[in-house]
């Protein structure tokens, strides 16, 4: 799955533009099922009978910036589309995504040999309002002439790098390995007579906030929806004694509880049970953020976030263990399977 997972990392999808990414998982996936997109610009894919509906999302869209400003100097002016830290934004090597292809940029900063005070002002946290975008330019002419205007989406350069094992880390694993997570189960699943009815959705604007899942949770009515989506790892130096232990590497995590939602007792119970069934090893974890699931369920759907621990969420540098992302793999077609089978008692909850 590593290089599907590459593949999608590759096509930017800032919320609220998520045509490119789309286009790439919609190509992929209409191998396999017939696909859709809505109005909003969720991506469906729909496959299987008229047994239960369970509804499987990921969110393909990530975290990135908007042009707002172009200075007669060329500088290039930004606000943030997503919950980014502003610690993250300084000195780095960004994508301004025009109609007439990608302009390179880098967010920049004042260095030290040009500060008045120097101590004060380099133990500052520096906001996006203080930032400017440099693409190489003179002036507004130059930059406009390359197709940049006020609203050009932008994002932040991605650089996949493995690290020892099997860890993966980039920016934008949140969701792409979940968008991944659900091309490959389309894949598994396929030639496969099954009754449930599967709704695989690709979701959009879910960083800000889960507002393609709002128009899905108001347009559909499945049974059960399982959002496949990320869960922070606390296995990390400088993290509370507080929050829940959720291991990188340690198995896919139910995210029973977050900032917006509690999962459905029955489903999460049923997904331990199979889980336990298949000596397939999950961590239970309480989350902050929230996941397209406080949506799904706020649309009367049984609802459960199965999530891949993921170190430094909404970083340049997120780290997904590529072992616990085969394991939600194998945990999603059990679950599946064993529901098509009539497993799960939908009435339950
Ligand atoms: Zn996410």
């Amino acid at each position: 799955m590593l290089e599907e997972i590459l593949e999608l990392l590759s096509v930017p999808g800032v919320s609220g533009f998520e045509g490119p990414v789309r286009e790439v998982i919609k190509a992929k996936a209409q191998w396999y099922a017939k696909t859709s997109v809505d109005r909003m610009g969720n991506l469906h894919a729909e496959a299987g009978g008229k047994g239960p509906h369970i509804m499987l999302i990921a969110h393909m869209d990530e975290n990135g910036f908007v042009v707002t400003r172009i200075e007669d100097s060329g500088f290039l002016r930004f606000r943030t589309i997503g919950g980014w830290d502003d610690r993250c934004l300084v000195g780095r090597v960004v994508n301004l995504l025009t109609p007439k292809g990608t302009v390179k940029g880098v967010i920049g900063l004042l260095p030290p040999h040009l500060m008045t005070k120097p101590n004060e002002e380099m133990a500052k946290v520096l906001r996006t309002e203080d930032l400017h975008i440099d693409a190489g330019c003179s002036s507004a002419a130059e930059v406009q002439g390359l197709g940049v205007e006020v609203g050009t989406p932008v994002v932040l350069e991605k650089q996949p790098t493995m690290l020892r094992n099997n860890v993966l880390s980039a920016r934008g694993l949140d969701d792409r390995v979940g968008c991944a997570v659900l091309l490959e189960l389309l894949k598994r699943l396929h030639g496969r007579k099954l009754s449930a009815h599967l709704h695989y959705v690709w979701s959009v604007q879910e960083e800000i906030g889960l507002r393609g899942a709002q128009m899905l949770s108001m347009s559909h009515r499945p049974d059960a929806a399982i959002i496949v989506d990320t869960c922070s790892a606390s296995d990390i130096p400088g993290v509370a004694s507080h929050f829940s232990q959720i291991r990188m590497g340690g198995g896919p995590v139910i995210r029973f509880i977050d900032n917006r939602a509690i999962a459905t007792p029955g489903l999460v119970a049923f997904v331990r049970r199979i889980a336990e069934e298949r000596g397939i090893v999950i961590q239970m974890g309480i989350s902050g953020g929230s996941t397209d699931g406080a949506m799904a369920q706020a649309g009367g759907a049984a609802m459960m976030p199965l999530g891949f621990p993921i170190r430094y969420t909404h970083s340049p540098v997120e780290c997904v263990s590529l072992k616990d992302v085969e394991e939600m793999v194998r945990l999603l077609e059990s679950l599946i399977l064993e529901m098509d089978q009539g497993g799960w008692d939908a009435e339950k909850a």
